[in-house]
């Protein structure tokens, strides 16, 4: 059984084809500036040639439809014919209250996507176009959406709920969703199997550009960071996290912007990039810091507090941790920071072991000493097969 996993941003698609026989990448690839000019496909074969090509592709089915091409190419391709692919797996942003686990696409599911552009304003138009232009492109085969965030739906109404009038939730669904959610699924799971223990409380820090931390007993989520929107929790690259409200109006008042472009600030000009001036990319931060610039020390500094402070509180809300896992861009690469956010650790008995740390890349990785009291991990998030899995799963 082969799936096709999409996943479609405002103007990208990314892609990969997976052989669930053995869970394997058969190729994969990224539309990029979709709709604007100079898009390009960059597709990527296993065991042949990359091959990449810039050509206009007007909206997502003209990428679709050059996905297909490429996949099906005589030199470049993996595959005979769309024969070959058994289902197609996407990655959907938001589903409101609706859906909570991954669901085969009909009339309604699209509606449900349609009702909640307002809540993914960027992602839930764009995952709609991708699976529309699939449907056209390959008439007949199952679609299923993975919702991103089904994972923290599951939260209890105590983690859930906002402490604003009951009528908001009633009327606009306003409530904490959590987003990262295949990814928090995909890595707490693995860290589940590392344990041996199905029954661990894992808390799970996703530190990439846009960052979140999950806590779940038995792989089902108790608390996440992020709220209605990404733009909760966590210090992130442009994002800001939490923050009392009350700046928005504050800043809104004295710089005389309205409250769509306050959130434009919170959204892509906070987080380390604002707080530092220097850059979103950690490595970049990270030089800064180490010439001396004192705001990208200070940013470092926040960020890595911020992400302490959540561990200490998701420890008290599971009343312990059995084991600590870090994944994504920062997470996966970025040692030092893994060892400085648990520093702060001591007090629950996480010992880190700097040499196994330093080597942890690319593969799932213990990085605590034997006698840690908590685990710790470094396990490489991957959202692509946790979709494929549960594509495969329903149909
Ligand atoms: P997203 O999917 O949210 O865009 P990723 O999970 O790919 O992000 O993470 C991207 C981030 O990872 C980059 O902004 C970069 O700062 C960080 N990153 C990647 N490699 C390293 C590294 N070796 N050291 C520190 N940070 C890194």
């Amino acid at each position: 059984m082969k799936i096709l996993v999409i996943n479609c941003g405002s103007s990208s698609l990314k892609y990969q084809l997976i052989d669930m026989e053995n869970e394997s990448v058969l190729a994969k690839g990224l539309c990029e500036r979709i709709g604007i000019d100079g898009s390009k496909l960059t597709h990527k074969p296993t065991g042949k040639e990359n091959y990449s090509v810039e050509t206009p592709m007007e909206d997502h089915k003209v990428a679709v439809q050059l996905v297909l091409d490429a996949l099906m190419d005589k030199e470049h391709g993996v595959i005979e014919s769309t024969d070959d692919i058994t289902a197609i797996g996407h990655r959907v942003l938001h589903a409101g209250t609706i859906y909570s686990d991954a669901t085969l696409i009909n009339d309604d599911v699209k509606k449900v996507i349609r009702d909640c552009f307002d809540l993914g304003p960027l992602h839930n138009p764009a995952n709609l176009i991708g699976i529309e232009a699939c449907e056209a492109a390959m008439p007949g085969k199952p679609n299923v959406a993975v919702f991103d965030t089904a994972f923290g739906m599951k939260i209890p109404e105590k983690a859930a709920m906002y402490a604003i009038p009951y009528e908001y939730y009633e009327k606009y669904s306003i409530r904490r969703y959590g987003f990262h959610g295949t990814s928090h699924m995909f890595v707490s799971g693995e860290t589940l199997k590392c344990l041996g223990k199905d029954d661990a409380k894992v808390i799970v820090c996703h530190l990439g550009n846009g960052a979140s931390i999950s806590a779940s007993i038995g792989g089902k989520c108790v608390d996440t960071s992020m709220g209605l929107t990404p733009l909760e929790g966590l210090i992130m690259g442009t994002r800001s996290g939490d923050l009392d409200p009350a700046v928005l109006q504050f800043i809104c008042n004295h710089e005389n912007i309205d409250i769509n472009e306050m959130l434009n600030i919170l959204n892509k000009k906070s987080g380390v990039l604002g707080m530092s001036g220097v850059s979103s990319d950690f490595r970049d931060v990270r030089a800064a810091a180490d010439e001396g610039n004192e705001r990208a020390i200070m940013a470092l500094d926040a960020y890595r507090y911020r992400v302490a402070k959540y561990i200490g509180s998701y420890t008290a809300a599971m009343n312990g941790v059995d084991a600590i896992t870090f994944t994504a861009g920062v997470g996966e690469n970025d040692t030092q920071m893994r060892e400085e956010i648990c520093e702060y650790l001591g007090y629950l008995g996480v010992k880190i072991d700097k040499e196994k740390n330093a080597q942890a890349r690319g593969v799932a990785s213990e990085i605590s000493t034997e006698d840690s009291k908590v685990k710790v991990y470094v396990i490489p998030t991957n959202e692509e097969l946790a979709i494929a899995r549960e594509t495969k799963a329903l149909v």
